[in-house]
């Protein structure tokens, strides 16, 4: 199918991208193209207007800081899963960057799309959530900045709203003695994850768990953190033994469905196996 008519509009600033989101009626920004082009040809979507903010260059780069990483919304993922500052800033980002899609989706979706698509099988979601992402957001009324847990409201609907442009996504440091991995089950290389994992783990000296943070892509209708899991294991020590009870404490609080690819039982089970695997490889990094 072709998508239905629309107008399109290239700003080449964010000022003007704002202003263009203000307008009445239906209007959807296009950053990569990846999710939304193949939604306007099935007309799941149908915008009377497309922002394409394609040429605004201030949306492009990434940028160290004081408390982080700052990444500009139009960055390619095939930029960040080169880019020097991200594997030493963000290592849990490159890690999962490969399992999404292919090298030529890559080259076109940018992570900003990726986030405001807020597909609950991205990984790039279950990993902003992990690493307690905030993203910035404008519009006319001003700019705010949305905690990655805030983010993700239901499936495929976000904290933005419709004259809201996202802007950056910032990653905050992680602190020493830190470690992380992202695991995931996908029926072929670089299709949407079964079931993914994102973990943040960090180990104090005497070898307890002073943070740990886990993620999930495909568990659920938006990708889910497991508060409860993530609280037993603060504390403990970090082995074997505490990861197989989070592991069990996770799935208890995730809310997979049955689909074509796999059942919730499947679904679980594979979630129960690959938090393990992930909790013990971040654990490794961590000493
Ligand atoms: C064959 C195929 C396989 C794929 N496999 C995977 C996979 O395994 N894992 C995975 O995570 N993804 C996968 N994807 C999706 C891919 O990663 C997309 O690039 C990504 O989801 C969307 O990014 P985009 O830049 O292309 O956004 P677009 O398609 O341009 O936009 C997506 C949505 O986000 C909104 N949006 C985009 N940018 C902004 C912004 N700055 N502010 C506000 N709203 C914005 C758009 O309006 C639209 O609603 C796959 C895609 C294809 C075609």
């Amino acid at each position: 199918m072709k998508p239905v008519a629309f107008d399109l509009r290239q700003p080449g600033t964010v000022d003007e991208a704002v202003e263009l989101l203000t307008g009445d009626g239906e209007v959807k920004v296009l950053a990569g193209g990846q999710s939304l082009v193949p939604l306007l040809n099935f007309r799941l979507a149908r915008p009377e207007l497309l922002v394409d903010i394609n040429r605004i260059s201030e949306l492009q780069y990434v940028r160290e800081e004081a408390g982080g990483l700052a990444v500009g919304a139009l960055t390619r993922q095939r930029a960040l899963e080169r880019s020097e500052p991200v594997a030493r800033l963000a290592p849990l980002v490159a890690e999962a960057l490969p399992l999404v899609a292919h090298v030529p989706i890559r080259n076109r979706g940018t992570l900003g799309g990726s986030l405001a698509h807020a597909d609950a099988a991205a990984e790039l979601c279950a990993v902003a959530l992990a690493l307690d992402a905030v993203l910035v957001a404008v519009s006319r009324r001003g700019r705010r900045e949305i905690p990655a847990a805030e983010f993700f409201l239901g499936p495929f609907t976000t904290a933005l709203e419709p004259d809201e442009l996202l802007i950056e996504v910032r990653f905050p440091r992680l602190p020493a003695s830190t470690g992380w991995a992202f695991e995931e089950v996908a029926r072929r290389k670089g299709d949407f994850a079964m079931v993914g994992v994102a973990v943040v783990l960090g180990v104090g000296a005497d070898g307890s768990v002073v943070q740990a943070r886990l993620a999930y892509a495909s568990m659920g209708p938006t990708p889910l953190r497991a508060g409860r899991a993530e609280a037993a294991l603060t504390g403990r020590t970090a082995g074997p033994e505490a990861f197989a009870e989070a592991a069990e404490l996770a799935i208890s609080e995730l809310e997979p469905t049955d689909d074509i690819h796999a059942d919730r039982e499947y679904r679980l089970h594979v979630a129960r196996v690959l938090t393990r695997r992930a909790l013990a490889r971040a654990l490794e990094r961590a000493r």
